[in-house]
């Protein structure tokens, strides 16, 4: 097995598409701006069910434009919730997508606004990272398939904290978990870079720090505030350089087996952190210097365990009788890993994490 080495500053790509962002809080309050900027008269807001009200609330605000709420999008996105919103769009004629919400809404967004040619403002609630990535995922007959695309990216991205303040503690720590996992792995990525590098140990140190206290108490500002910028700099990360047996694992156990996203990311990190170091030491030596600890595996489970996060796939819904066919479908898979992925040693990583067992004698 050929040892992975962090990216250095001798001989790299860097390869950046541009957008816009607004960070701080009130940004939202600025929405009207960014639309101007476009020239269009006609969004479509496109978000999940529980963020219809604030959606239309701020569909509302946009006097003087035709503005308009779709509020069906759905995690791990169904190609048919495309087709429907897509319809919409049309019907609407809209001339703009506004994103809003967590990464099921931008995703949803991204292929609507990919099919239809329209330019996209993302306005993210949740700390996925999907809003800076030039792919959206979407399920077909249960697998997880992507496209990718730069024309999809959006023009501008709200990042306001203040609309972070209602994202439950329990979805907040996964959602948190699962820009670490884009931090992680975009250390070992075969096109790595110094940049991205820094990027992503920064992201771990903001998030690690600020996910307990946004877990702890909702309301304080200051944390929501690090955790957006953390997950911003994760979806950096995610969108640049690749991703490997981590992102595999869950794309399989959240499309397949209709798992919830972030948690799915949140109880599979520190098991393949465990797997991956023996290739891979150098990052997640990185990885566990950004933590403060001396081991990145465990000190991801310690992370997981003080926010009351997930730590086992039985916790979270993944049948047990299933663990054979998610192997199989991760080995099928094929994506670039640090460490060779073999049948055996993936059926065993998902027993340990169905059981939140951390094996660290790998
Ligand atoms: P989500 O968008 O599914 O949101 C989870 C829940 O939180 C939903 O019920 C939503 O209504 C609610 N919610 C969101 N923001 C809220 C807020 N501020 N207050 C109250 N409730 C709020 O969750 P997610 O984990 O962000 O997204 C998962 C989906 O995004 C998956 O389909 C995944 O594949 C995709 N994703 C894509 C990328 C990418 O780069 N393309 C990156 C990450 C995730």
């Amino acid at each position: 097995m050929n040892e992975i080495r962090i990216a250095t500053a001798n001989d790299f790509t860097f390869d950046q598409p541009g957008y816009r962002v607004l960070f701080g809080i009130g940004t939202f309050a600025r929405l009207r701006e960014e639309v101007e900027r476009l020239s269009v008269k006609r969004p479509l807001f496109i978000c999940t069910p529980g963020r219809r009200k604030d959606a239309e609330q701020a569909a509302m605000n946009l006097t003087g434009m035709a503005a308009t709420v779709h509020a069906e999008a759905v995690m791990h996105v169904p190609v048919e919730t495309v087709t429907a919103a897509s319809d919409v769009a049309r019907q609407h004629n809209a001339d703009n997508v506004i994103a809003f919400g967590g990464g099921s809404a931008i995703d949803t967004s991204k292929a609507v606004g990919l099919q239809l040619g329209l330019p996209i403002i993302a306005i993210p609630t949740t700390y996925g990272g999907s809003e800076v990535t030039p792919f959206y995922g979407y399920t077909e007959d249960r697998i997880k398939k992507g496209r990718r695309d730069r024309k999809m990216l959006p023009k501008s991205v709200i990042y306001d904290p203040a609309l972070t303040l209602s994202l439950p503690p329990k979805i907040s720590g996964s959602s948190g978990m699962n820009a670490i996992a884009h931090c992680v792995e975009g250390l070992y990525a075969p096109n790595a870079n110094p940049v991205m590098s820094l990027l992503a140990t920064e992201g771990i140190r903001v998030l690690a720090r600020s996910l307990p206290s946004v877990v702890q108490e909702p309301s304080n500002l200051n944390a929501r505030t690090d955790a957006l910028y953390g997950a911003w700099l994760a979806g950096m990360v995610l969108g640049s350089v690749d991703m490997a047996l981590h992102h595999n694992i869950s794309h399989v156990l959240g499309g397949t087996f209709r798992l919830s996203h972030a948690d799915v990311h949140t109880v599979i990190l520190p098991h393949v952190a465990a797997f991956n170091r023996p290739a891979a030491p150098e990052a997640l030596g990185a990885v566990a210097e950004a933590l403060g600890a001396q081991a990145a595996a465990q000190a991801l489970y310690d992370l997981e365990v003080s926010i009351g996060a997930p730590t086992s796939l039985k916790q979270i819904g993944m049948p047990e009788d299933q663990l054979d066919r998610a192997a199989e479908l991760v080995v099928e898979h094929g994506y670039y890993n640090p460490k060779p992925v073999e049948y055996a040693g993936i059926r065993q990583l998902l027993e340990d994490a169905y059981w939140g067992k951390l094996n660290t004698s790998l």
